[in-house]
């Protein structure tokens, strides 16, 4: 007597990242309801299940959906706005102070389910985002799309280098994420995409503040997700009014912990490499921003240490408008091939490091590793099924390296989380694609009309 499953994905290689990292060629993966039941050679699961569907995936790639441990919904809005000569904080000042602060409660809703069409499309299944001005409305707006993850309400309290748009006092910040936190924790009509506590670091919060949404991260079981250690001058400022780096501060007050995700951390000395691994605090990497927007990435760059020392490393894509896309295939490849030359050394980094950062890694950085982030029964079914019937994947030796180095988001074929089928032969199936991009396209054109800005670019449009 066969065991019964729901959806059966025959054929193809299957890349778990489970505990082994086993890979299975002319591999399968057997599903029931939001759950894998299965996963192994094809010819095993053929004779051991009874599945209601079967589906054909010779020449596909399954794997885990990837988790984009660092994304913004309201940047999408200034997609292409801000002028490429800016950078670093300038870039900050110029977006927050000419765009953030016109926008509406929709353009964060449409301009959210733009990035998460982007990201589903790529295959990304979770993400991590990273504070919003409306959270209610967002999460309300967008959930019915199907995405996993956190997300939360942006706050900061600490004008710095120019800084102050929208700034609040720390008793407001912390009364108004909670109160989010509180209402949404368990998502919204039970959506996938919960509550967590986003502040935004760069030493634009007091200690009170870190220290307090730690402890609420703590209350809730939840994380603290904030930016730290991106540049230069945010540490020459964090020392100047702590007497500390940026990393060493937060160790010293007692804001780090294994619930809580640091984004960016280009600028990290060896010391405080090992504050991290101490207190197993998550880090994520985004290396696309650091690129555009000179954090110095590739000289100053530490991520092999990290990995080296055993601190959980997850990647982001970060945001539309800085560094511009939402592509994990593409993070993945600047994740993998940076470190190489940045350490004049080809064998410190690799392709499958960067997968585990994509998957498994992201998946621990926000505490849903027993659920997500490989493929494993008993594990929640977010898998990917990724299209190798194209010229840049063949020959097809290694499907790891052709992944990695070959591939782009736009072959990813289909998408399934929590078993639910949300992309299909890469139509997305639970919002209207032409709508949302038609009313971004109305919604962009009044926000730069309230921006004032005009279009940067160095070439005459007519
Ligand atoms: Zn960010």
């Amino acid at each position: 007597m066969k065991e019964k499953a729901d959806i059966l994905l025959a054929g193809g290689t299957v890349i778990t990242v489970d505990e082994q990292r086993r890979i299975y060629r002319d591999g399968a993966l057997a599903m029931r309801g939001n759950e894998i039941v299965a996963v192994g050679k094809r010819a095993d699961l053929v004779a051991r299940y009874e599945a209601k569907h079967t589906r054909d995936c010779r020449n596909k790639l399954i794997m885990p959906g990837f988790v984009n441990s660092h994304l913004h919904f309201y940047h999408t809005m200034h997609r292409g706005l801000a002028p490429e000569g800016l950078g670093g904080w300038l870039w900050s000042n110029f977006v927050h102070g000419k765009v953030a602060t016109i926008l509406t409660a929709e353009d964060e809703i449409i301009g959210g389910l733009i990035v998460l069409l982007e990201t589903i499309k790529s295959g990304t299944t979770t993400i991590l985002e990273a504070g919003s001005y409306n959270p209610a409305a967002v999460i309300e707006g967008i959930s019915r799309i199907g995405i996993r993850g956190l997300m939360g309400r942006r706050s900061f309290d600490q004008a710095i280098l120019g800084h102050s748009m929208l700034l609040e006092d720390t008793d407001t910040c912390l009364r108004e994420n909670e109160k989010f936190l509180k209402t949404y924790r368990d998502g919204y009509n039970g959506g996938l995409l919960k509550a967590c506590v986003d502040v935004v670091g760069l030493g634009r919060c007091t200690n009170r503040l870190y220290l307090e949404s730690k402890k609420m991260a703590d209350d809730y079981d939840t994380t603290l997700n904030l930016h730290l250690a991106a540049m230069t001058e945010e540490v020459t400022d964090t020392r100047m009014k702590t007497g500390y780096r940026p990393v060493e501060n937060l160790y010293r007050i007692g804001a780090l912990g294994r619930n809580v995700c640091l984004v960016h951390m280009v600028q990290v000395t060896d010391r405080e490499i090992r504050m991290l691994k101490e207190t197993q605090t998550n880090v994520i990497h985004c290396p696309s921003t650091a690129l555009k927007l000179n954090y110095e990435l590739s000289s100053k760059g530490r991520f092999p240490e990290m990995v080296e020392h055993g601190v959980n490393v997850g990647i982001g894509s970060d945001a539309s408008d800085c560094s511009n896309y939402a592509d994990m295939i593409r993070t993945m490849y600047l994740a993998a091939v940076l470190p190489k030359d940045y350490r004049n050394d080809a064998g410190i980094s690799c392709a499958e490091q960067a997968i585990e950062m994509a998957t498994i890694n992201g998946a621990k950085a926000i505490g849903m590793d027993k659920q997500i982030g490989s493929l494993e029964a008993g594990k929640n079914a977010d898998i990917i099924l990724i299209n190798m019937r194209r010229p840049e994947w063949y020959p097809n030796f290694s499907e790891v390296q052709n992944l990695v180095y070959s591939a782009s988001g736009d072959a990813v074929e289909t998408v399934y989380i929590d078993g639910r089928l949300v992309m299909d032969y890469r139509r997305v199936l639970t919002v209207d694609e032409d709508e949302v991009m038609d009313r971004c396209a109305v919604l962009g054109e009044q926000v730069l009309a309230r921006s004032g800005l005009q279009v940067p670019g160095k070439w005459p449009i007519l």
